[in-house]
């Protein structure tokens, strides 16, 4: 069963615009993007244990995708034999429906949130929030979006298409609001400052702490938090009531399992050995007096299973590390907004049709890749991205949903390219038709569907004479020994 993702429906070119022509998301993604690829080189130099980790984190999440009914029993055992509740939701709607029913019956008004794609996915915030909750995100970059009201822009740094000073003006209005001092400067321990001091009176005030999963422990009914802020211990552990939000295929059978990952998504993500915080919950409070009242685990399907079985299975052992983003040259000029989809970046461009009606995201594989399989290269968990986009594309082929214009163009090339005889046919004919775009030696525009191309590339002309046409002149005259 498709799940469902909440999609921006504006066009592709409207979305990618507004990308290409925000200066300041296109200078701070950049930054932030190459400072996280450059961390991820140097992290990895001289480290070479490393890949070892890698591959087994590969294994335990292949296992654990071929075994997804028999663990989600499993976890679900576990973690009621500790004292916690489990629930599985099938569809978005179930999971949030799940959530807003734990929250009204325990009289909750206010929830603290820590980061979770997962919840961003479900809209679970504007669910919560129509049935009368104030929901604050407490992570630094989900809080900064949460004002802008905005969606993540980078499925690891929410916010990394703002700067300072944008980050400053949206605090100055919240102090007001909060009754605060705004922040003194738009410095990094500035800002940070106030949202510390800001979100300190919501952890203490909340009566329910929300959070996602990165891993969940099958073998103990663990759940694991990685971040490198505070803010998801202060989530867990001070509120009265705990709700983890997993994705069914955030199981991993063993804690063997999760030494081989927990270090991946940061080195591969940010280019850290170890994320500041490993938050790990089984269970509500113990006898130690520590912890949360009551503590619900809600598993969600939303469309997952649906993959399980087919060439796509292998996008469900998605670590969320961000590492395909951070290379992707279309991601790194249009930013995540322009996707349409909480998920952007390659990973995005995969999941958005697969994990809903096909038709939302169709357009994404063909628009939004440039087919230079660096994202293949760069996912630590070996996912297919630049096969499954091909995939893709062959999938909005079959299912007619390309352009007219396209389905033409591609079946003229592909006619005159069928046989050598029309090859060359119409290698003479683009030799005569280029003529009046050459410009020093280089084609730098062309009519129709073609000049789209030519706004910012040239492409060198179509040579006089092919090495098949050298060939049969020079054949037997020695001038090619
Ligand atoms: S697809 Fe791979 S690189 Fe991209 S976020 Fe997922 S695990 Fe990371």
């Amino acid at each position: 069963m498709a799940g469902h993702l909440p999609a921006d429906i504006r066009p592709w070119n409207v979305r990618r615009d507004n990308g290409l022509t925000n200066a300041i998301m296109r200078e701070t993604l950049a930054s932030g993007t190459r400072r996280f690829s450059e961390g991820k080189r140097q992290v990895f130099q001289g480290y070479e244990s490393q890949e070892a980790a890698r591959q087994a984190g590969v294994q335990a999440k292949r296992r654990a995708v071929a075994h997804l009914d028999e663990l989600l029993e499993r976890a679900q055992a576990t973690i009621q034999a500790q004292g916690g509740t489990t629930h599985v939701a099938a569809t978005a709607g179930e999971a949030r429906a799940i959530v807003r029913e734990i929250a009204q019956n325990a009289g909750v008004r206010l929830v603290v949130k820590s980061k979770s794609m997962l919840t961003e996915e479900l809209e679970l915030n504007k669910e919560l929030a129509a049935s009368g909750m104030r929901v604050i995100e407490t992570d630094l970059g989900e809080y900064i979006i949460q004002l802008a009201r905005e969606t993540p822009s980078h499925i690891l740094a929410p916010a990394a298409h703002k700067n300072r000073a944008q980050i400053r003006a949206l605090f100055e209005v919240d102090a007001q609001q909060a009754h605060l001092p705004p922040p003194a400067d738009d410095d990094a321990r500035s800002l940070t400052q106030f949202a510390r001091a800001r979100l300190r009176q919501e952890f203490l005030a909340a009566d329910m702490g929300i959070t996602g999963g990165n891993f969940c422990v099958v073998e103990t009914g663990t759940v694991a938090l990685i971040t490198n802020e505070g803010n998801a211990d202060w989530v867990t552990s001070v509120p009265r009531l705990l709700v983890c939000v997993v994705g069914i295929e955030k199981l991993v059978e063993t804690w063997e399992d999760l030494t081989h990952l927990i270090q991946q998504p940061a080195m591969n993500g940010i280019g850290q050995r170890l994320s500041s915080y490993t938050t790990l919950i089984s269970g509500p409070r113990s006898q130690f007096g520590e912890g949360p009242e009551e503590f619900h685990v809600v598993f969600v399907d939303n469309g997952r299973r649906s993959l399980v079985g087919t060439p796509y299975e292998d996008v469900l052992s998605c670590i969320r590390c961000g590492a395909c983003l951070n290379v992707c040259p279309v991601f790194r000029q249009v930013g995540g907004h322009a996707y349409g989809s909480v998920y952007s970046g390659p990973i995005g461009v995969v999941e958005t049709p697969l994990l809903t009606d096909f038709e939302v995201g169709a357009e994404l594989p063909s628009v939004a890749c440039t087919v230079c399989h660096a994202c293949g290269e760069a996912c630590p968990m070996d996912i297919d991205l630049p096969g499954h986009i091909l995939r893709l594309r062959q999938e909005k082929v079959r299912r007619h949903l390309t352009a007219r214009s396209a389905n033409w163009s591609y079946g003229m090339w592909s006619g005159a390219w069928a046989t050598p005889a029309g090859y060359r046919r119409s290698l003479r004919l683009a030799r005569l038709a280029q003529k009046i775009y050459l410009r020093r030696g280089w084609l730098r525009n062309a009519p129709g569907l073609a000049h789209g191309w030519f706004i910012t590339r040239d492409m060198p002309k179509v040579a006089d004479i092919t090495f098949h046409e050298w060939w049969a002149q020079n054949r037997g005259t020695g001038a090619h020994d």
